[in-house]
């Protein structure tokens, strides 16, 4: 059986735990590979690697290290179609998917080009008699990553694309249900002449996990995963003096006001709740039309829509979506599913008991349709994070605000309207941290930054763009005095710059 393993310091390392877990293909519901599970003392063996490598990658001039973030892209794009192939295989999203979850991971990296011009800092001549102040952003050391299992290639890099390039030395801790495409990215990064021991993957579970969090070396941790966990990994890392950022799940809303474009709407939903069989924290799985006549409109299209959908293997080019990632993530979406009949939500579309011919003992689900769900449920509540769409109707503009707004996750959450007055107040009022306007799927550009409020995102800086680059680095600002002509009298005062 094919075993996957750790890489440090610029090569693998088998590490000295015994623990290992079982890598499935989505696809056929087979074991194809057992992950090494770290233990504290592999995560040691990690951390060492790191800080040592570190201090020569931070004194590296910043346009060198920007050079090796432009051959790393250039790597990575020509070995597109091998990544997601092998991210496919792991996950079980279609290959377009994958391609697209390693394109959104370079766009960052594409960002991460231009650090030089990024890190400049801020400087003030003359700011008192002689006295010029000046700021520069420096890298905090060795900082740490953990990702979810939905996107292998995107989040490491939102992560390691701005930790590495502004001269850190980076431990990614991946999902051990998908670990290979974070495994190979890693070797790309030193194949474009990144040192050995900047970029470093650990696979593990809880115990990595709480390896890294307590790790007196490791001074920042950014996390991305379900809430629980988040919470966790936030209250720990912080209360061991760490600076971290920890994501957690979503339950998105998509509110369809009367003067939409419903036909467009409909389209964008669909691809929004059932794409990756629902496994995005960017998903939209709630839907909440405006009025009676919006929703039965609504529930028609979706049905049609919904009858057309091809569920298939993920190298199946006319599919839409795959399997899901293991036969428990399986049993818990069919769980769901129940809970919200035995709660009295109607279901109308039932994707339990899919079989694809050929592969039956896949973890595949077909598409799910819930409508009058309300608000009090659990399924309402909770994060399923599978293929099924609920429906939770509302009278009036404001009440579909305050569903969102009042939801104990806020990810993200789309309006679909011609309106740009009620656009504009939707957008002002929601409490909610990213917000598409006629966008289903509002994952900001890199450039910009990414992370929801409440329940959603624990510690308060967001992933990638300036954002990131303050999250990997602290600031140092000098105040230097080069006095002309007498010198002057000490000072028992705070001084002021006159
Ligand atoms: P998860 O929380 O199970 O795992 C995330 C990471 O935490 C993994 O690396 C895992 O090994 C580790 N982990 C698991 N159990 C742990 C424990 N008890 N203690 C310490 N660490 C532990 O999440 P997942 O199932 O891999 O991913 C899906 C979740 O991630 C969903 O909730 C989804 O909404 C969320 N997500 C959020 C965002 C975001 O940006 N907000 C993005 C993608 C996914």
């Amino acid at each position: 059986m094919r075993r996957i393993e750790h890489f440090v310091g610029g090569r693998a390392f088998a590490g000295v735990s015994e623990r290992s877990g079982e890598v499935f293909d989505p696809n056929t519901g087979e074991v194809q590979a057992r992950v090494a599970l770290a233990s504290a003392a592999d995560v040691d063996a990690a951390v060492r690697s790191a800080a040592a490598a570190q201090p020569a990658w931070a004194a590296m001039n910043p346009q060198r290290r920007a050079r090796v973030m432009f051959e790393f892209k250039r790597l990575v794009e020509a070995r597109m179609e091998a990544l997601a192939a092998l991210l496919s295989g792991e996950h079980g999203k279609v290959l377009a998917d994958s391609r697209g979850d390693v394109q959104r991971g370079l766009d960052v990296i594409e960002f991460a080009c231009g650090i030089p011009h990024v890190l400049k800092g801020e400087y003030t001549a003359g700011a008192g008699p002689g006295i010029d102040v000046w700021s520069m952003r420096q890298p905090l050391g060795v900082c740490a990553g953990i990702t979810p299992f939905n996107f292998p290639a995107m989040i490491p890099m939102w992560m390691f694309g701005i930790a590495v390039a502004v001269g850190n030395a980076f431990i990614l801790k991946p999902s051990e249900k998908d670990p290979s495409v974070p495994v190979r990215l890693a070797e790309l990064f030193m194949e474009a002449g990144g040192p050995a021991g900047v970029l470093n993957v650990v696979h593990g579970d809880k115990a990595a996990v709480d390896a890294l969090l307590t790790h007196p070396e490791i001074r920042a941790v950014s996390f991305v995963g379900s809430s629980d966990i988040a919470s966790y990994v936030y209250s720990t890392g912080t209360a061991h003096g760490k600076r971290v950022q920890a994501m957690g799940g979503a339950k998105n809303h998509g509110v369809i006001l009367p003067d939409a474009d419903l036909d467009q709407a409909v389209g964008d939903i669909i691809g929004a709740a059932y794409g990756s069989a629902g496994e995005r924290c960017m998903a939209l799985p709630v839907v909440v039309p405006v009025g009676e006549k919006t929703a039965e409109a609504l529930r028609e299209r979706v049905l049609r829509e919904i009858g057309g959908l091809r569920v298939g293997v993920s190298s199946d080019p006319e599919a839409q979506y795959g399997p899901v990632v293991t036969a428990a993530h399986l049993k818990r979406v069919e769980d769901y599913i129940a809970l919200g009949v035995e709660e009295g939500a109607e279901l109308v579309v039932d994707g339990r008991g899919f079989s694809l011919q050929g592969h039956e003992r896949g973890f595949f689900i077909g598409p799910s349709l819930f409508d009058h769900v309300k608000p009090q449920m659990r399924t309402y509540q909770e994060e399923i994070f599978g293929p099924v769409l609920q429906i939770v109707r509302a009278e009036s503009f404001e009440e579909a605000l305050t569903l969102a707004s009042d939801h104990p996750y806020g990810n993200g959450v789309a309006l679909f309207t011609r309106d740009g007055r009620a656009a504009r107040e939707f957008a002002a009022r929601v409490n909610v941290g990213m917000v598409g306007i006629n966008v289903p799927i509002p994952v900001p550009v890199a450039y910009h930054t990414f992370g929801g409020w409440k329940r959603s995102a624990f510690g308060d800086t967001n992933q990638h763009g300036m954002e990131g680059v303050k999250f990997y680095t602290k600031v140092k600002t000098v105040t230097a005095r080069w006095p002309e002509g007498a010198r002057e009298d000490s000072a028992f005062v705070i001084p002021t710059m006159g």
